[in-house]
């Protein structure tokens, strides 16, 4: 049967990836139905219960500043809070959030089910409904068609997923949820370009049963960072500590002489894990030389006694699970209540997709997620957003939009997926990007919240606070370059105290600032100004645009010295056969990826800088 009514977008799985686009879609105004296995796991966090860290927290603040739910959900939700790089530059900072389980699945569903233009409904889909090779609909598992003009597959691990435990293994998406088979197998006959990837998640410790005593506890930070530009510190719940310990020779011993029952290093598991996320089997083997190393015990929730130890991820057997947990100070009597797995499934090749995230191969049908070959939460929700908005786009007939690498973190992401795909799970960190400076956590609003106002993604509300914060940042640098201090002026012991020594001829506020130990507070404290602002933000805003002028002004030009082949298009009808002196390698592997812009063909590999150059004579001839 077909459902009664159509829509404009449908969405399929409504993990991290899928709710952000169900929700961009539902904000751009598209009728919009999210499907999805199961409404009691909307927004789960199938592994760690923490958002953000370094290079994650700023796609957060990026998915915020357009309009997204991520920061706000953890905002709610967060247990634990810290700024992580805290005393290094300000392009590395980033936050990350221990969160409570439940309060964050909590906190996305009250979105979700508040958002006008959106509809849930809990069903499987097993299949896609075509018509050419354009997508118009999903089939579910109880024969129902619904039909779209536009579908996101968000569907996460959960493709053909394979639990490990050692030498057992069972079809699932993630522990205690069903596998997506048929959808896997239709995905496979219609020929886009699959793999396998693995992932996997410790072992569960009740934590009446941890000694906290021989712990080393990690308190929060102190005032309590938070994530949203909308939010506050009141929004967040209790706020509890975590605790760390480490693996001892013994543990090492234990897991060594499980190996030979691990899925990992017996072959069962294909998939190949992420580098930078190993399995405690693989820091082992891959760090022999080393003895020790740290797990963070994080806390599931409040109202939970479950822990999960960040740092011994692992698919060995259940009995070598207990044996090594227990054999770590503080958890020799711990009670496992849940055992770590690893779990296959099926990615995508991301190289097939536009950089709005639709599949080059069926019309109207978006990539969003895991699916993608990224892992993590926030990877996911940022390519969510994305494909919602973009989705939303094609609906409307409008033109697709993702940012440029020297806009966002989201920029780089997507340009890293199309260009150069993936041969491991992806997660983002600050060393990918280039311009690290200008793509900072502080001014993610800064760069993005404005075009997505224009797109039609962030809400009035939202628009309102950033120009108010926006106006407030620049009256005050106004206010530090008309303000003056001359010799003599002011007492000495005072110009030393907040300037480390005196001055010699006249200067601003703004060119004091510029010193590298001058903070704005102290300039405010030198002259007696009382009617300082007191939005913090503000003041971080203009310290680090004054004291970083200079280094994001040089980024700025390198920027525009490589604008120009960002913006030159690249035909999508064009033949790279014809373009004279192309080897037949590049010739082949441009009709393959179809680059959308020069830049984008610069960056596949073994695309040399002499065959752009063709590329742009050809242009240029008008080919
Ligand atoms: P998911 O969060 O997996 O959501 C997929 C959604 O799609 C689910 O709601 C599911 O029910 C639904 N769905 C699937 N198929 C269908 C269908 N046919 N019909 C309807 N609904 C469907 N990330 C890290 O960053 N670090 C880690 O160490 C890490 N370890 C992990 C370990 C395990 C065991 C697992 C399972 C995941 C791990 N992750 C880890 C990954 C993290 O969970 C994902 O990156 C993130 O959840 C991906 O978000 P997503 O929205 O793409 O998919």
């Amino acid at each position: 049967m077909s459902f009664s009514e159509n829509f404009d977008v449908i969405v399929v799985g409504g993990g991290h990836a899928g709710t952000e686009a169900a929700l961009a879609a539902a904000r751009m105004g598209q009728k919009t139905l999210l499907l999805t296995h199961n409404l009691e796991t909307l927004g789960q966090m199938s592994c760690n219960p923490s958002i953000g860290g370094i290079g994650k927290g700023h796609l957060v603040k990026e998915i915020d500043a357009l309009g997204g739910v991520m920061a706000e959900a953890i905002d709610d939700a967060g247990i634990q809070f810290r700024m992580l790089n805290s005393s290094k530059g300000p392009a590395v900072r980033a936050t990350r959030a221990q969160a409570d389980r439940v309060l964050y699945r909590q906190a996305i569903r009250r979105r979700l089910e508040n958002q006008p233009n959106l509809w849930l409904i809990q069903q499987a889909v097993d299949d896609l409904v075509l018509q050419g090779d354009r997508v118009v609909g999903v089939i579910t598992q109880l024969g129902v068609k619904f039909f779209a003009q536009a579908v996101i597959l968000t569907t996460g691990t959960f493709l053909a997923g394979l639990a490990h435990v050692g030498n057992n293994n069972f079809q699932a998406g993630r522990a205690g949820d069903p596998p997506s088979i048929s959808l896997a197998r239709r995905l496979r006959e219609m020929k886009l370009p699959v793999g396998r990837l693995k992932t996997g998640t410790p072992p569960r410790i009740d934590g009446r049963s941890i000694n906290y005593p021989l712990l080393q506890e990690q308190p929060g930070d102190d005032p309590v960072p938070v994530f949203s530009f909308l939010g506050n510190v009141a929004q967040h719940p209790r706020q509890i500590a975590c605790w760390m310990t480490r693996t001892n020779r013994q543990t090492h011993d234990i897991i060594r002489d499980g190996l030979d029952r691990s899925p990992l290093f017996t072959g069962k598991i294909e998939g190949i894990g992420p580098r930078y996320c190993p399995s405690i089997e693989d820091k082992i083997v891959r760090f022999s030389d080393r003895d020790s190393h740290t797990i963070f015990l994080e806390p599931e929730g409040l109202d939970t006694h479950e822990v999960y130890p960040n740092g011994i991820s692992t698919s060995l057997p259940y009995d070598v699970q207990v044996n090594l947990v227990r054999s770590i100070k503080g958890l020799e009597n711990a009670h496992i209540t849940r055992p770590g797995y690893a779990i296959e499934y099926d990615y995508f090749d991301p190289r097939t997709l536009k950089s709005s995230l639709e599949t080059r191969v069926i019309e109207g049908l978006f990539f969003a997620g895991q699916i993608n070959g990224t892992t993590g939460y926030e990877e996911a929700a940022a390519q969510g957003l994305l494909a919602g908005l973009n989705a939303s786009l094609k609906v409307q007939g409008r033109a697709a939009w993702c940012p440029r690498r020297d806009e966002a973190y989201l920029g780089v992401l997507v340009d890293d997926l199309i260009t150069r795909g993936v041969t491991e799970p992806y997660r983002m960190f600050t060393s990918r990007a280039e311009y690290r400076l200008q793509l900072r956590e502080d001014n993610a609003d800064m760069r993005l919240t404005e075009i997505g106002y224009r797109l039609g993604i962030v809400s009035e509300s939202r628009w309102r606070a950033f120009v108010l914060k926006r106006e407030a940042i620049e009256t005050e640098q106004e206010k530090l370059r008309k303000i003056w201090v001359r010799p003599g002026m002011l007492p000495e012991a005072d110009l030393i105290n907040v300037l480390g020594k005196t001055i010699e001829k006249e200067y601003s506020l703004y060119e004091l600032l510029r010193r590298p130990d001058v903070t704005y507070a102290g300039l405010m404290a030198l002259l007696g100004i009382e009617d300082s602002m007191t939005d913090e933000k503000v003041i971080e805003q203009v310290e680090i645009k004054v004291k970083y002028e200079g280094y994001i002004e040089r980024q700025k030009q390198e920027v525009a010295r490589y604008s120009v082949y960002e913006m030159t298009r690249l035909p999508k009808d064009i033949d790279y056969g014809s373009v004279r002196g192309l080897s037949s390698e590049v010739q082949q592997k441009l009709n393959q990826h179809k680059p959308e812009t020069i830049g984008h063909a610069a960056r596949i590999s073994g695309i040399t800088p002499a065959a752009i150059s063709l590329l742009l004579v050809h242009l240029k001839r008008g080919f």
